[in-house]
C-alpha cells in the first residue's frame, strides 16, 4: 500500500527511542498488497471473524493513523486483541514484517492512550503481574496466594473473566526449587561452551527444565555456565509495549551475559529454553536502536557513548541468542543409547515465538525423531496460536480460552502419547486446556519440553513415562520422579 506519512511530525511524536523505527514501519505498510493470505492463520480473525481484527485490517488501521486520518484509540481497539503471534509474517508472500508495525505502535499507544478508570485498573494489574513474574520469590508467594484463592474462581469469573483468569492458570502443585550449578563441564570432549538463561517464571513453574537442558548439553560435550547476576529477559514487558521496563531489565542482562558478547569469547551462544524469551532477546537490537525516552527514569544517565556501547552489545547479544533446540540441532546430537521397548507417539506443538518469530520448525522435530522408537505425529493447524502469548491469556481470557480449546482438540486428534512444547507459556496454557479435555475424555497426554524428553531418553527413563495422564492430573506433572 502506498502511504503518505508525514515523517517529520511522526519522528517528533514517536520520541527518541521509537523514531529510528519509522522507516521500517513505512516499509511494512508499503510491502502489504492487501492480498489477504495472512487471514487464514490469524487467530483473532479466526475467532472474531472481523476484517479489522486481521493482520490486513490492522495494517490498514495503522496506516490511517500514521496518515493522521484515524485517532490512536480507534486503532488500539483492534490492536489490543492482537496476540503478537506473527503467524501473519510466516504466511505473507510479500514479506511484510508485521512486528515492525506492532511493536512501536503498541509501545507508543501505551504512552498516549486515553485511560478511564478501567484502563488504569488494567494497567495497574499488568504492572503488578510484570513485577511479580520477574522475581521468582514474589512469583512463588503470588502462586501460593493464588492457590488459596482458587475456590473463589466461580464468583470471580461471574464478575469478570479477567479476574478469574490468573487463578485458572495456578498449578495444582507448586514444585520445589531446583538449584542450578553455576558451571557444568562438558562430558567427554568439549564441543562447545554456552551461557544459559535460567528464566524467572520458569524457575518457579518448571524448575527441572533448566536442569534437564544443562544435562543434555553437557552429555553432548557442551560446557554450560549460568551467570549469577542475570534476571528476567523483559520479553513479557516488551510484548505488551512496556519497552522502557524491558530495556531496564535488558541492561542488567547485558552485563550478566557480557562473556558471550565479547569479541573474543569462549562461548558460542546464549541458550534459551523458552521460545518467548529467546525471540524477545533476539529483538534487543531494535529495543536499543534509539536513545532513551525522556519519560524513562534512566534517561538523564545516558550519554551518547554509553548508548552506543549498549547498542553494540545488544546487537551482539541478539545475534548470539539461540533456542536450545536450534543450538543442539546445529551441533548434532550424540547418539541416544537405550532404545524404547515400544513406540512413543509425540505431537510437537510449535510455539509461535519459535515457529514464526524465530522461523524454527525443524530443530525440535529432528531432535525428537533421533530418539529410537519415537514416532512424530503432526496435528492440524500447527501454525495457529494456542492463546498463551505472554500475558494474553490473563488479559483476554475469552479469546485465549477459545484458542486453547481449539488447540487441545487439534493436538489430541492424532492420539499422541505425549506433547512436546518448547515454550513455558504454551505448556501452561496447554496443560490447562488438556485438563479440561481429560475431564471429558478420562485422560490426556502430558506436556514436556523437547529437551526434557531427550534428557529422559539419555537416562533410559523414557519407557517409564505414563503416556496418558488421567483426569485432572495433566497439570500436576507426575513424571519424571
Ligand atoms: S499476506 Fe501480507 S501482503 Fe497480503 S494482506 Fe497479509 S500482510 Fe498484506
Ligand atoms: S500477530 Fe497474530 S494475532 Fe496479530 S495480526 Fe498477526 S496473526 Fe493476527
Amino acid at each position: 500500500m502506498r502511504h503518505q506519512i508525514p515523517e517529520q511530525r511522526w519522528r517528533q511524536r514517536l520520541g527518541p527511542d521509537l523514531a529510528p523505527r519509522l522507516d521500517a514501519m513505512g516499509e511494512a505498510i508499503e510491502r502489504c498488497v492487501h492480498c489477504g493470505f495472512c487471514l487464514a492463520t490469524c487467530p483473532t480473525y479466526r475467532v472474531l471473524g472481523e476484517e479489522m481484527d486481521s493482520p490486513r485490517g490492522r495494517i490498514f488501521l495503522i496506516k490511517e493513523m500514521l496518515e493522521e486520518r484515524l485517532p490512536l484509540d480507534e486503532v488500539l481497539e483492534h490492536l489490543d486483541p492482537c496476540l503478537g503471534c506473527l503467524a501473519c509474517e510466516t504466511s505473507c508472500p510479500s514479506g511484510v514484517r508485521y512486528r515492525e508495525l506492532l511493536q512501536p505502535v503498541r509501545t507508543w499507544g501505551e504512552r498516549h492512550r486515553r485511560r478511564g478508570l478501567r484502563g488504569w485498573w488494567v494497567r495497574l494489574r499488568r504492572l503488578a503481574l510484570l513485577e511479580s513474574m520477574a522475581r521468582p520469590t514474589w512469583f512463588r508467594a503470588a502462586l501460593r496466594l493464588g492457590r488459596m484463592a482458587r475456590p473463589l474462581r466461580g464468583p470471580l469469573r461471574r464478575a469478570s473473566p479477567a479476574l478469574a483468569a490468573p487463578l485458572d492458570l495456578v498449578p495444582a502443585r507448586i514444585p520445589a526449587a531446583v538449584p542450578l550449578p553455576r558451571s557444568t563441564p562438558a562430558r567427554g570432549g568439549r564441543r562447545g561452551g554456552v551461557l544459559l538463561l535460567a528464566g524467572c517464571v520458569q524457575q518457579v513453574l518448571e524448575p527441572r527444565l533448566a536442569a534437564a537442558v544443562v544435562e543434555v548439553l553437557a552429555r553432548n560435550g557442551v560446557e554450560v555456565v549460568v551467570p549469577e547476576d542475570q534476571g528476567c529477559c523483559g520479553a513479557l514487558a516488551l510484548h505488551v509495549g512496556e519497552e522502557g521496563r524491558a530495556r531496564r531489565l535488558a541492561r542488567r542482562n547485558l552485563r550478566a551475559f557480557a562473556p558471550v558478547t565479547a569479541a573474543e569469547s569462549d562461548f558460542d551462544a546464549l541458550i534459551v529454553c523458552a521460545a518467548g524469551c529467546g525471540s524477545g532477546l533476539q529483538e534487543h537490537a531494535a529495543l536499543f536502536a534509539g536513545s532513551e525516552h525522556p519519560e524513562n527514569p534512566e534517561h538523564s544517565q545516558r550519554s551518547e557513548s554509553v548508548e552506543q556501547a549498549e547498542r553494540a552489545a545488544a546487537e551482539r547479544l541478539a545475534a548470539r541468542t539461540l533456542d536450545a533446540t536450534t543450538f543442539l540441532d546445529r551441533l548434532g546430537l550424540i547418539e541416544i543409547p537405550a532404545p524404547l521397548s515400544r513406540p512413543l507417539r509425540v505431537a510437537v506443538h510449535d510455539p509461535c515465538h519459535l515457529l514464526h518469530a524465530q522461523r524454527e520448525r525443524s530443530a525440535p522435530r529432528r531432535l525428537l525423531a533421533s530418539i529410537p522408537g519415537v514416532e512424530l505425529v503432526e496435528p492440524r493447524d500447527a501454525e495457529v496460536c494456542c492463546g498463551s502469548a505472554g500475558l494474553y491469556n490473563l488479559e483476554w481470557p475469552r479469546i485465549a480460552g477459545e484458542l486453547g480449546r481449539r488447540k487441545a482438540e487439534s493436538l489430541l486428534e492424532p492420539e499422541p502419547d505425549l506433547i512436546a512444547s518448547g515454550n513455558l507459556g504454551c505448556s501452561v496454557q496447554l496443560r490447562v486446556t488438556l485438563e479440561a479435555a481429560a475431564r471429558r475424555r478420562g485422560d490426556a497426554p502430558p506436556v514436556w519440553h523437547p529437551l526434557e524428553i531427550l534428557a529422559a531418553a539419555y537416562r533410559g527413563e523414557l519407557d517409564d513415562l505414563p503416556r496418558r495422564v488421567e483426569g485432572a492430573r495433566t497439570g500436576s506433572r507426575p513424571w519424571p520422579p
